[in-house]
């Protein structure tokens, strides 16, 4: 690997624009990036709330290595995440940035290493976790940063953190309200990809940006197509899922227990589905090496599923994940937006997908009744869990649902199950009162049986008519409601079941899962609810027309923007060739320095050369994602693949 000459005006490196192109090789900020990149740069405080690829970390790697030129130090990046650390500090080092993070992976001697040089200024950027900041050791460096005039930045990453209205409330991230009062004048930037108005609010309010600009970019991420089906055997419309056109991608299932999880990827591992399991209970070393594998895994080794819980992906930067499955309902919309947001990082068309039915809605009702919350916190939490159950009931368009969520507006999408594909829709509410009369008349009549309430099953079996022991041990063949709905599928009647739980009409006991019906049934009882419901479709039929989802890249960029899927479009055979032989250039690179491929480079950005055969090295630097220092480094490498 041999030096290519590069022509850099050092003036270029005191601008935003001039650090964007050099060091990050990029040719325009994105969206909304500029802006804060100057608000930052000129030591204000911001909040940002941007959707996950959408670009957060630039927002104050920029303004750092400016700030840093202009002699006003170094930026200090509190992160609750060692792996996402880790990722952003590769990543850096490859651009020839001064980073480094302080975790408890390091050993003694590198943690003084990286304290010295932090100490005395060298660092460009220092990543750290909030419990390790609020360290009186840690914060006796940063004072004595700051009173050198030293400390020329704050950056908050995944600022929801410090909410318990968000979806991952971390009490050490309320300590951070200090650094305020003892470094004022030292700017704050604030950001995360989830924010609900209350989020938003405990947000300012905790971090003491009153006077933050916020900057709140779309929430849209059209090249992800949201589908919510109805669960039957989850397992299998699963495997139906991954089957039809993710059987050799990589893709994330979530699942609510870790029994789950381990049950799940042996099943998908017997049928032929490479999965990997991934819970907070696994041995850490275990953990640690599954996830690893996932990061690393490059798609032409055949598909990868990982299994996980909620413990898994805050901070896998992985761009190339082509689907995020969940099994169970999440229990906010927060919490579905970051979990399926990890899908498409990359721009490229990505799913989202879930399987949804009564007993998620039982169980997540159940899950707060009984909780040991308060009651205020009580309040809250079903408001959130309502706002998912309305996306997953909806008969509109999801993405305008989960926009609005958001408060942000927007028209149908186009790209989510609903929008390719209307429901057909059915006044439900004659059924919705046959079903209501029918528990109301079993918990009367087997009130003399020594039993209160019964579950939806027998419930439907009472409704269609179906003489199961456990009907005639209660009598309830004999109820004037038995046989009255046998005109309507089982399937149907689960949905009128789902969505009058779902709404509130009916509510779950204890004991699950035995239904009882609360006060707002009555309405509903007297005709006074009309109740407009979906047909349940069927699932295969469902699935078989799932073509490719549409393109379109990170907000709303869409077409204009050209992906690594284009240029692999329009590729020729030489060109393929030229792909393959970069990327496994780029494998050896990846083993030999240890880190994963999409640092040392893109697919996109190799793909771009593949396309566009860059014969000198000044055609190179103008290709996205080639920077001075990866010129410098790789050029005459990259060239002579060419
Ligand atoms: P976030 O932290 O918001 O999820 P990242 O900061 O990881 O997003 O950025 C997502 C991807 O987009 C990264 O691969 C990053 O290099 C790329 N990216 C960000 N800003 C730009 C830009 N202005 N031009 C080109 N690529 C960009
Ligand atoms: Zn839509």
């Amino acid at each position: 690997m041999s030096a290519l000459p590069i022509t850099s005006a050092a003036d270029r490196l005191h601008t935003p624009l001039g650090v964007l192109q050099e060091v990050f090789g990029y040719n325009a900020f994105r969206g909304q990036q500029g802006a804060i990149v100057d608000h930052v740069c000129a030591g204000q405080n911001a909040l940002v709330l941007m959707p996950t690829g959408g670009g957060k970390s630039l927002c104050y790697q920029v303004p750092a290595l400016v700030r840093q030129r202009r002699g006003q130090g170094a930026t200090l990046v509190v992160s609750p995440l060692i792996a996402l650390m880790q990722d952003q500090v590769s990543m850096l080092e490859q651009l020839g940035v001064e980073a480094a993070f302080l975790n408890s992976t390091l050993s003694s001697d590198a943690a003084q290493d990286i304290e010295r040089r932090w100490r005395s200024g060298h660092l460009s950027l220092l990543y750290a976790a909030p419990e390790r900041v609020l360290t009186s050791r840690f914060l006796a460096m940063l004072d004595s940063l700051h009173e050198r005039g030293l400390l020329s930045l704050l950056a908050i990453d995944e600022a929801h953190c410090v909410s318990q209205w968000g979806h991952d409330f971390r009490e050490d991230y309320l300590g951070l309200s200090q650094l305020a009062q003892r470094y004022p004048g030292v700017p704050r930037l604030a950001l995360t990809a989830t924010a609900d108005e209350l989020t938003r609010t405990d947000i300012v309010d905790r971090l003491a940006l009153q006077d933050a600009q916020r900057f709140v970019s779309s929430f849209d991420r059209p090249n992800i197509r949201y589908t919510i089906v109805e669960k039957e055997d989850p397992r299998a419309q699963l495997l139906a899922f991954i089957r039809q056109g993710h059987q050799s991608e990589a893709g994330i299932v979530y699942c609510a227990t870790r029994k789950k999880v381990e049950e799940t990827a042996v099943w998908l591992s017997d049928h032929g589905i490479r999965a990997l399991p991934y819970h907070a209970g696994l041995d850490l070393a275990l953990r640690h090496q599954h996830q690893q594998v996932f990061v690393e895994h490059d798609t032409r080794d055949g598909g990868l599923v990982m299994v996980a819980t909620i413990a898994f992906g805050m901070g896998i930067d992985k761009p190339d994940v082509r689907f995020v499955a969940h099994l169970d309902l999440p229990r906010t919309v927060e919490g579905y937006y970051q979990e399926t947001g990890r899908a498409g990082r990359d721009g490229e068309p990505a799913e989202a997908w879930m399987v949804y039915g009564l007993a998620d809605v039982v169980g997540q009702r159940r899950l707060i009744e009984d909780g040991q919350a308060s009651e205020d916190f009580k309040r809250v939490l079903r408001g959130k869990l309502e706002a998912m159950l309305t996306l997953a009931e909806a008969h509109d368009c999801r993405r305008q649902r989960l926009l609005s969520y958001f408060d942000e507006p927007s028209e149908p999408c186009g790209n989510c199950d609903n929008c390719l594909e209307p429901p057909e829709m059915w006044d439900g509410t004659e059924a919705a009162r046959m079903a209501l009369s029918c528990v109301y008349r079993m918990t009367q009549h087997g009130a003399h049986n020594g039993a209160r309430s019964f579950g939806a099953a027998h419930l439907i079996d009472v409704l269609r008519g179906k003489p199961s022991p456990k009907v005639r041990q209660y009598g309830h063949d004999r109820l004037s409601t038995y046989g009255i709905g046998r005109h309507l599928s089982e399937a149907l009647w689960r949905a009128v079941l789902r969505q009058l739980v779902a709404q509130g009409h009916v509510m779950t006991e204890v004991e699950l899962p035995t239904l009882l019906l609360t006060e707002g049934a009555r309405a509903v009882l007297r005709g006074e609810v009309p109740l407009t419901m979906k047909q349940p479709r069927e699932q295969l039929k469902l699935a078989a027309r799932n073509a490719r989802p549409t393109r379109g890249g990170i907000n709303g960029t869409g077409s204009a923007t050209r992906s690594a899927h284009d240029w692999i479009v329009e590729f020729d055979e030489a060109a393929q060739a030229r792909f393959e032989r970069l990327k496994t250039w780029r494998t050896t690179q990846s083993k030999a320095q240890g880190r994963p491929a999409y640092v040392i480079f893109h697919d996109s950005t190799l793909a771009e050369m593949a396309a566009r055969r860059p014969a000198t090295a000044e055609d190179l630097a103008t290709i996205s994602g080639v920077g001075a220092r990866k010129l410098a480094a790789y050029g005459a490498d990259l060239l002579a693949l060419m």
